[in-house]
């Protein structure tokens, strides 16, 4: 209180701004005229540049706007705008000179680079067919299966089928095949059979210059510009705005038609630029958390960390969401380093989504990349999860239990035969509920369970960050054959499907695709980043494998009880007489499953062991990499079972 006192103030200054009902209408457009607005409390004067065309040197017409009560800036502008470009401009108290252009906080629809806001109305950009649109069936979260992809890795490939490389509408193709005639592109995924995709940001980015198409450029794309507007680099063009918004829904209508729902990875803990960002030229000082000496809290890692706590950004958030599910029709979202916003916002978000449909999925990373500047009590933080109910958080214990710690890509756990991580594991096949049999003293980051239901943690081994599967195989295991890194491989994903959790799969892994060992591509080439369409005929096995255990999720709702109760009552941790091996069996028909009991055992030891189990005769549903639900690998008889070295089974009596 004493050194940064105007800081101080300015942290309490906020909390007097005036916030508008609604920050989503900067931009309507009206034949006869354009209402303009833009929040911006401090400002003495702002005003809105409205452009011909999308041109750096384009003369505007400049109209000044009008303060009102609710803190923002707003004129109607007589005429018809429409296909013009606009951008605003404010001027604080203090200042010099007018701030830098912005398009403003809520655009919607932008030229390239994502520079200007664009006059038009919304209803232009949607594709025939869009008013039938619906979101597939879904009952409950337990019955998700995401795929998490990136759009250049997913059809960059020559061997892809994929026409539209790289784009949004790459998502819309039908029936493509690789150059092995297998199904590749949207059939491969209905062939795998996930109901959802989750696709990396897919709003505007910074990093990628959408000027300059025919120039290979690859990023992930965690560098948001304009949170409301499609990334212009995925469309065919960005001279026309209306095409990165057009496309984007027929990519949506698309996977909806194949059964597949849609999240969206969402990046509202940070932004690409600090100073020069719309949110803080407009608003400066409000959006970002900032430390005493007056620089940038920076929890993300990143640059900068936003304040969700501070009402017009915990309302922004909120209405770009609705924003999102309402017109564009997105089934779920993915919140990026979650552990930055505060609790009450991530609430709010799952309220205003269950009004629309509470069947929308929201999950995050429960971390940040640093401490955030604000009570860690109050942070929807992984061990704040049981706080955010219908809230899904990444489960890393198991993740790390099965592959090793994410700090070192050499380091082994489970899946090579490391003893110690066992209970890891079982806290990941539980969902990260309570479990009687978990001793939670050996479980690697987390002492205590976090998830109130099992569907509050998402099941995974590999995704976009770090090293993707088969690498970090090939780095832990670097004697292993190819057949024992394809069983170690089936191994992990036996333990993902058939958690308690929501399972999730890195795009290409199920055909145990490579990068090249780079641990973090965020913006290494395409070289590196595809996924490898012959891989699919390659990893025949491993795809198989991948299908199978999906196929058996959906036949056995016994893995997807959805009910932490369900869970304690129905599974059961078997005894084991070794080190590295893990069984349990779900039983007495949990989840009104025809089968009485289903058994799943691990065993990451290089020898076979033995498993007592009851004096009956099992159904193998899978055993040495292979998963076969009509009974057709065999059966085996209880008492004493033999489990191969390195592999999972699965049993069914
Ligand atoms: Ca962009």
């Amino acid at each position: 209180m004493l050194a940064g006192l105007s800081l101080s103030s300015v942290a309490q200054d906020y909390q007097q701004w005036p916030v508008p009902a609604q920050l989503d209408n900067e931009m309507c457009y009206s034949p006869k005229s354009t209402h303009f607005s833009v929040w911006s409390p401090m400002a003495k004067s702002a005003s809105v540049y409205i452009y011909k065309n999308d041109e750096a040197g384009c003369k505007p017409k400049v109209v000044k706007l009008r303060k009102m009560s609710d803190g923002t800036w707003q004129a109607d502008v007589k005429g018809n705008w429409h296909g013009y470009y606009y951008d605003f401009r404010v001027m604080l108290q203090g200042d010099k000179e007018e701030r830098l252009h912005s398009p403003g906080i809520f655009v919607k629809m932008v030229g390239t680079n994502g520079k200007r806001g664009y006059v038009a109305d919304m209803s232009e950009t949607n594709p025939e067919g869009w008013e039938s649109d619906k979101r597939p069936p879904m009952k409950s979260f337990a019955d998700m299966i995401v795929y998490e992809l990136h759009h250049r890795d997913f059809s960059m490939d020559t061997e892809s089928g994929m026409k539209n490389s790289g784009k949004f509408l790459a998502l819309t193709e039908e029936n493509t095949v690789t150059s092995d005639s297998l199904a590749s592109g949207l059939s491969h995924l209905k062939e795998l059979g996930v109901t959802h995709i989750q696709i990396l940001p897919s709003y505007d980015y910074g990093s990628v210059d959408e000027s300059k198409p025919d120039v290979p450029q690859y990023n992930w794309g965690y560098d948001p510009m304009n949170y409301n507007v499609p990334e212009g680099s995925y469309a065919t063009t960005t001279a026309d705005p209306t095409a990165r918004v057009r496309e984007f829904k027929q990519m949506v209508m698309a996977c909806h038609k194949a059964g597949i729902r849609v999240i969206l990875d969402v990046v509202y803990n940070h932004t690409y630029n600090t100073t020069n960002s719309p949110l803080e030229l407009t608003a400066p000082g409000y959006f970002y958390r900032k430390n005493a000496d007056g620089t940038w809290a920076n929890g993300s890692g990143c640059g900068n960390e936003t304040a969700s706590e501070r009402p017009a950004y915990r309302q922004f958030i909120i209405e770009s969401v609705r924003h999102w599910a309402e017109e564009y029709h997105i089934d779920g979202f993915r919140f990026d380093l979650m552990g930055i916003h505060d609790i009450e916002t991530m609430n709010e978000v799952r309220k205003a989504l269950d009004e629309i449909d509470p069947t929308i999925y929201v999950g995050g990373e429960g971390w940040a990349a640093s401490s955030p500047l604000y009570d860690d009590a109050k942070l929807a933080m992984k061990s704040n999860a049981y706080l955010m109910p219908g809230i899904s958080v990444f489960g890393d214990e198991m993740r790390d239990g099965l592959r090793g710690g994410w700090q070192n890509d050499a380091e082994g756990a489970f899946l090579v035969g490391e003893p110690g991580n066992e209970e890891s594991v079982k806290f990941g096949i539980v969902g990260a509920i309570e479990h009687p049999q978990i001793d939670y003293s050996k479980v690697n980051y987390s002492k205590v369970p976090w998830a109130l239901q099992p569907t509050q943690m998402i099941s995974y081994v590999s995704c976009h960050d770090d090293m993707c599967i088969a690498d970090r195989i090939k780095s832990t295991a670097p004697k292993a054959s190819r057949d024992e890194q394809i069983s170690l491989f089936c191994m992990a994903q036996t333990a993902v499907f058939t958690s308690q959790g929501i399972p999730f799969i890195f795009a290409g892994d199920e055909m145990m695709r490579n990068k090249k060992g780079v641990h973090n591509s965020f913006e290494s080439p395409d070289s590196i980043n595809t996924i490898p369409w012959h891989q699919k005929k390659e990893y025949k096995v491993a795809f198989d494998y991948v299908r199978g255990l999906i196929q058996l999720r959906k036949e056995h709702p016994a893995f997807r009880l959805g009910n932490a109760d369900e869970v304690r009552k129905h599974l059961a941790f078997l005894p084991v007489g070794e080190k590295n091996v893990i069984a349990y069996k779900i039983s007495g028909h949990a989840g009104g499953d025809s089968a009485e009991e289903l058994i799943v055992v691990l065993n990451s030891n290089k020898k076979t062991v033995e498993l007592e189990l009851d004096n009956k005769e099992y159904t193998i549903l899978a055993m040495e990499n292979r998963i076969d639900l009509s009974g057709k690998i065999g059966t085996c008889l209880g008492g004493k079972v033999r489990v191969p070295a390195q592999t999972a089974m699965i049993l069914k009596f």
